[in-house]
């Protein structure tokens, strides 16, 4: 008798069995000082600030909260250390520390991983297999070019600043940590590194490396503090260049103050990408990078594929697709294995997200969402769509951050190029096609320093990543991110 036809049935109530990763193994201590010149240091007058578990609610740690005469005293330790040790250092002597740190971010990447996820609330998935690892090739990568900088940029002299200051943001605290310190140490300069407020374990324990791997006192100085403590580094005279990543509205307050000075700037500010799909795509691989793209770390990516343009003759079945997928999203404990989406990193950020699901609706977009148990305590928000909106919709138009795709149309490749680059961003973008040609022809259009075709959200330190218009200036990895670490006769 022949077999029955093996069916796959989706409709049944499969459930995955938790798998969460353990953190017994991680150690967080009560209480984190400032780090200056290799040693923690408490902070001179700025007092303690808690830092808590977006996905509990609870405390994991307080830190030291930076003022001016933190920051001055950072500063003084980085100028000896450029002026002393460091800038005497043979440059692949240089690079030897550099690989140090990238093999002890290694030996350490479980627990960086589940401090990650505790500390910033994204899946154990991502902080294990991306954040970390990644963070590791960027100073793997960096500390390669240390003693190649000649060849880099033959008969130009390529020369250090001097003294760093580098702001980073929530979202990726440890790799962007890394995307700022690698660079900057493979060419020679000093740092103070400022984490931000609601994320700052993963540097710390950075720091913790950074005194293991036994570099010269003041190379490297992490001051925890909030958007003061970053101010006071951006505005202290001892500085030679300032690197930031974050929001365009502090972005332009930055290069406001420093607009008289003669510091060296680099900006990485937001995005409102669009993921472009052809109805000649291959559809369910573009549903997957569309989901990657806009739920990857919850949407608190800058290069997000916020915007999802279709082509109009398949709309309909891409949405349809897309809803499917977005239902077997798990929404939940960072720390479970598999969990897809996980806490939004802070209340004012769920607050920010949930003001714009409001004016989405209020503006006339149809809001889908999926329906999901969230947990009862935490920050949490559900995969959303936001379809029928219009190009002039502020969530087309603005970074919202969160897990929020909007949802528009086009008919032919001029408008989709139009509307995408309808946007004061220009970060990044998607472009998913079967022709080779359309990849060229749009690529070459869509004014965004980042494109990826038939794929999305991939990341490498060879390669150099950055915006256009108000999504910033300069480039971070590759040959390119030397290059605002050094001067060049
Ligand atoms: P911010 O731009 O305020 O924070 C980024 C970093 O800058 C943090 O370390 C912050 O410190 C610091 N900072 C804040 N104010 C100043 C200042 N005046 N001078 C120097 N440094 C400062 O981003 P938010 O955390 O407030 O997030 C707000 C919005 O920004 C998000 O909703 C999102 O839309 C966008 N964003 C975009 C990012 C991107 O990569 N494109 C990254 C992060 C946010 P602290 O956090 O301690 O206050």
């Amino acid at each position: 008798m022949p077999s029955p036809a093996v069916q796959l049935n989706f409709s049944t109530t499969w459930s995955y069995a938790p798998a969460p990763e353990s953190a017994a193994h991680v150690k967080v201590a009560p209480r984190y000082e400032l780090f200056i010149d290799n040693r923690f240091t408490p902070p001179a007058e700025g007092g303690y600030f808690d830092t808590i578990n977006p996905a509990t609610e609870k405390k994991l740690s307080e830190v030291a909260r930076a003022t001016a005469a933190d920051v001055d005293k950072a500063v003084a330790a980085a100028r000896r250390a450029y002026e002393g040790p460091w800038s005497r250092l043979a440059p692949n002597e240089r690079g030897k520390y550099v690989y140090r740190i990238a093999r002890m971010i290694q030996d350490r990447a479980r627990e960086l991983a589940v401090i990650e996820s505790m500390d910033g609330g994204k899946p154990i998935r991502e902080s294990r297999d991306v954040d970390v690892p990644l963070a590791a090739a960027h100073f793997f990568y960096y500390a390669g070019w240390a003693d190649k900088l000649d060849y880099a940029f033959p008969n130009r002299s390529p020369k250090p600043l001097g003294v760093c200051g580098q702001i980073i943001p929530w979202n990726f605290p440890l790799l962007m940590a890394a995307w700022k310190l690698a660079p900057a140490l493979a060419t020679g300069n000093t740092v103070v590194l400022k984490p931000a407020e609601t994320t700052p374990l993963t540097a710390m324990k950075l720091a913790e490396i950074i005194q293991d791997a036994d570099l010269p006192p003041g190379v490297v100085n992490i001051l925890t503090g909030a958007g003061d403590s970053g101010a006071a580094i951006v505005n202290h005279p001892g500085i030679d260049k300032i690197a930031f990543t974050g929001s365009t509205e502090v972005g332009k307050l930055i290069q406001k103050s420093l607009a008289s000075s003669r510091k060296k700037l680099t900006l990485e500010l937001g995005g409102k990408a669009a993921n472009i799909v052809f109805a000649d795509a291959p559809i369910d691989q573009a549903v997957e990078g569309i989901i990657n793209g806009i739920f990857f770390n919850q949407g608190h990516v800058c290069c997000a594929g916020s915007r999802l343009l279709v082509q109009e003759s398949i709309a309909e079945m891409v949405l349809r697709k897309l809803k499917d997928r977005m239902r077997t999203l798990i929404v939940g404990d960072p720390l479970d294995k598999n969990t897809d989406v996980g806490a939004i990193n802070s209340k004012p950020q769920l607050e920010k997200i949930q003001q714009y699901l409001k004016i989405g609706g209020e503006e006339g977009a149809d809001l889908w969402c999926t329906e999901c148990d969230l947990p009862q305590r935490g920050y949490w928000c559900r995969p959303t769509l936001f379809l029928n909106c219009s190009q002039s919709h502020r969530v087309v138009q603005d970074e919202i951050f969160g897990p929020v795709l909007a949802v528009q149309t086009f008919r032919t490749v001029e408008e989709a190029i139009e509307k995408a680059n309808n946007t004061p961003y220009g970060l990044s973008g998607g472009v998913w096609t079967d022709k080779g040609s359309k990849i060229f022809k749009v690529s070459s259009q869509l004014r965004a320093g980042v494109l990826w075709a038939n794929t999305y959200n991939k990341f490498d330190p060879a390669s150099p990543f950055g915006g256009y218009k108000e999504s910033g200036m300069g480039r971070e990895g590759g040959l390119h991110g030397l290059l605002p670490y050094l001067s060049l006769n």
